[in-house]
């Protein structure tokens, strides 16, 4: 069922949430952060800005958000400090912007925005990614900002999981599978042009300088013409993927239709290979897919009815653009 609903805008907050691990408060309050990423990406949307614009004014509310594993709330590294990840797409035009291992830089997709648009790098890491922040004005805050209790809490439990498996020789795995609350948006704008976002902390107890594939084009962050992909999960097992390029090349090359494609990459190539997660996928016909193997993903569209849809657990509701009244 091809659905061409202009503009659309379609989020994720992440693959691995569980039942348990909100408490109701917090849960709310997730909901409503996704609520108010839709609705702001979705202005630029409706105001004729380009799909680049909704998804960075998207992210950049949910990098905000401390419910979420990017910019403020992002996890800890082993040593106890918080290094963001992030990239950016654009469809139309292929061009894309990345930063990684960032320590200062408040909305890491700002960055990768103004990598794409102002630099003649595609990536940028640490240190020069953050005095070419510094160059183009983009807000830094001190380390701190980024700091909430519940993330150090986090760390702390895998830390001793991680001394517990080591007294009793277990194999370590590092980073370790605890990867929760990376954020994504994908955009079709008025136009009918695509655009691909991904924001990260990575994952909790990552070290030597550890970079999932949220920033990496290609495996959590891809656009083209006619597909765009933002995934989130083991990072490592997307990257040996290329699994966002995988599932637009499906399509593109194969005429595979894009929830199957996603499907197939996302439920069982990844999983098959011994990772697991989720993604959202969006055609340059409206079409849209949420595929994901964890027990909840933040998710969330908004279309021309300009009312947020949003789903945290896999038994929640989420009706899609040809399904609501
Ligand atoms: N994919 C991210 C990473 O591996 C983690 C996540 O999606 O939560 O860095």
């Amino acid at each position: 069922m091809a659905v061409l609903d202009l503009p659309t805008l379609v989020i994720h907050g992440g693959a691995g949430v569980a039942h348990g691990d909100l408490t109701p408060e917090e849960e709310t309050q997730a909901r409503r952060a996704l609520e108010q990423a839709l609705r702001t990406g979705y202005a630029k949307l409706q105001g004729g800005g380009s799909s680049v614009e909704a998804v960075t004014a998207a992210i950049t509310v949910l990098e905000d958000a401390p419910q979420f594993n990017a910019g403020r709330g992002a996890v800890f590294t082993h040593d106890g400090r918080n290094e963001l990840d992030a990239a950016l797409m654009d469809g139309a035009s292929g061009k894309a912007g990345a930063a990684a291992g960032l320590h200062r830089v408040k909305n890491p997709i700002l960055l990768a925005r103004a990598i794409m648009e102002r630099s003649r790098h595609v990536m940028m890491i640490g240190d020069g990614a953050e005095q070419f922040a510094r160059e183009q004005g983009i807000t830094l805050v001190d380390p701190a900002y980024f700091r909430t209790e519940k993330r150090w809490q986090q760390l702390q439990k895998a830390l001793r999981e991680e001394r517990a498996a080591q007294a009793s020789n277990q194999p370590l795995v590092l980073p370790g599978k605890a990867y929760f609350g990376t954020v994504g948006a994908l955009a079709l704008d008025v136009r009918g042009n695509l655009a691909a976002g991904t924001s990260t902390g990575g994952m909790t107890n990552k070290r030597y300088g550890r970079v999932g594939d949220a920033p990496i084009i290609g495996a959590g962050t891809w656009a083209e013409a006619g597909c765009a992909v933002s995934g989130t999960g083991w990072g490592e097992f997307y990257i040996r993927a290329a699994a966002a390029h995988e599932i637009c090349a499906r399509v593109r090359l194969a005429g595979e239709p894009l929830p199957k494609a996603a499907d197939e990459v996302i439920n069982h190539i990844i999983p098959k290979a011994g990772g697991d997660g989720g993604a959202i996928a969006l055609g340059a016909d409206g079409v849209m897919a949420f595929p994901f193997n964890t027990p909840g993903m933040y998710r969330g569209w908004i279309g021309p009815d300009g009312v947020p849809h949003v789903a945290i657990y896999r038994e929640d509701p989420l009706p899609l653009p040809g399904q609501t009244p």
